[in-house]
């Protein structure tokens, strides 16, 4: 259920509700907009209703939630996208996040190299992956410890804040050492486990769309971190599989305004995994920001003829300045600003 309090509600009104609401076993979460406060009431519809909360002091109205999914879901936010903070960069709203770096964390000089293109250009976040999930077991699978270390150098010199997937929770408590965006990969997007762990870490989270995911099963997905009570979802299109075989994955542009007709989360766009080519990156990421992407993810290599993985898409970080320029200019044309420090 979502309890709509007045616009003159007091805070101690709005606490009022939310331990109302905890006698009965449900679980408040509630959302402080510009004008009213919104609590999502998750647990037993028949319990919250029974309390009678229309009419109580500072409540306007008590209504049902349609979706399967509550707490991501645009009815509980109306009209007021979820605008995420990480180390003064925003993410959301108005604000368009250039996230960048290698698909993998490989050495020092790559790993440093790159964050400092990165940064020179304007970047928002730094991404790079040190766990890595990779289609074949007999492939490089990350640096693991040592990658989040490199990482960590990597943030304390420029200052970007890091970007890197949890594969497992048993690395959970390492990589919160350094993510400041812990990345759940397409292929995680249904581990449930792990959607509560890094729920109840409170860390924000890129979470992927699964290859074969609906928009709604991805959703679903968000909700399972949200009702962790962390309100940190980052919402990632990365190509989903469809019969076409010219390209890795179809870039699904469509889903950009759709998820956020259904979500107050940002949506970020994946262009290099979807394409798996170099010389699709760029179309796609200015398509992704005139569309009114929140952001996007992309791989960038000082060399990435030698890269260990996905080096086919990766681009070079000569180019990144430029790259970075255009896209900037297309999420302009949507009306969002670089956010950056
Ligand atoms: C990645 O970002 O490096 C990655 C493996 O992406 P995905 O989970 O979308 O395949
Ligand atoms: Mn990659």
């Amino acid at each position: 259920m979502m309890i709509v309090m007045k616009e003159s509600a007091t805070e101690e009104e709005v606490q009022s509700v939310i331990d109302r609401n905890e006698e009965v076993g449900a679980r408040a979460h509630p959302s402080r907009g510009e004008e009213v406060t919104v609590i999502g009431a998750i647990g037993d519809r028949e319990h919250v209703m029974r309390l009678g909360l229309e009419g109580a002091p500072g409540v306007e109205q008590v209504v049902p939630i349609l979706k399967p999914y509550k707490l991501a879901s645009a009815q509980i936010r109306p009209n007021e996208p979820s605008v995420i903070e990480i180390e003064g960069r925003r993410i959301g709203g108005d604000h368009f996040s250039m996230i960048a770096g290698p698909c993998t964390v490989e050495s020092r000089d790559q790993t440093l190299g790159t964050a400092r293109t990165v940064k020179a250009a304007g970047g928002s976040l730094f991404r790079g992956g040190a766990y890595k999930p990779r289609t074949s077991p007999y492939a490089f699978q990350g640096l693991g410890q040592e990658g989040l270390r490199l990482l960590a150098e990597a943030r304390a010199e420029t200052g970007l804040p890091v970007v890197t997937e949890c594969m497992d929770a048993r690395d959970l408590e390492p990589v919160l050492e350094v993510a400041d965006v812990i990345q759940i990969g397409a292929r995680n997007m249904q581990n449930y486990p792990l959607l509560a762990e890094i729920g109840r870490s409170g860390r924000p989270a890129l979470l992927k769309r699964g290859a074969s995911a609906t928009l709604e099963e991805l959703l679903m997905a968000a909700e399972y971190i949200l009702k962790e009570g962390n309100p940190n979802v980052l919402l990632c299109e990365r190509g989903i599989r469809t019969f076409e075989t010219a390209y890795r994955f179809t870039l699904d542009l469509t889903a950009i305004p759709v998820l956020k007709e259904l979500s107050h989360l940002p949506v970020i766009v994946d262009p290099s995994h979807a394409a798996g080519r170099r010389d699709l990156v760029t179309p796609l990421s200015l398509a992704a920001a005139a569309a009114g992407a929140d952001g996007i993810i992309v791989e960038v290599h000082p060399a990435p003829e030698e890269a260990i993985c996905d080096g086919p898409q990766q681009l070079y970080a000569d180019d990144f300045a430029l790259f970075a320029q255009k896209v900037e200019q297309a999420a302009a044309v949507a009306g969002k600003v670089l956010s950056a420090v």
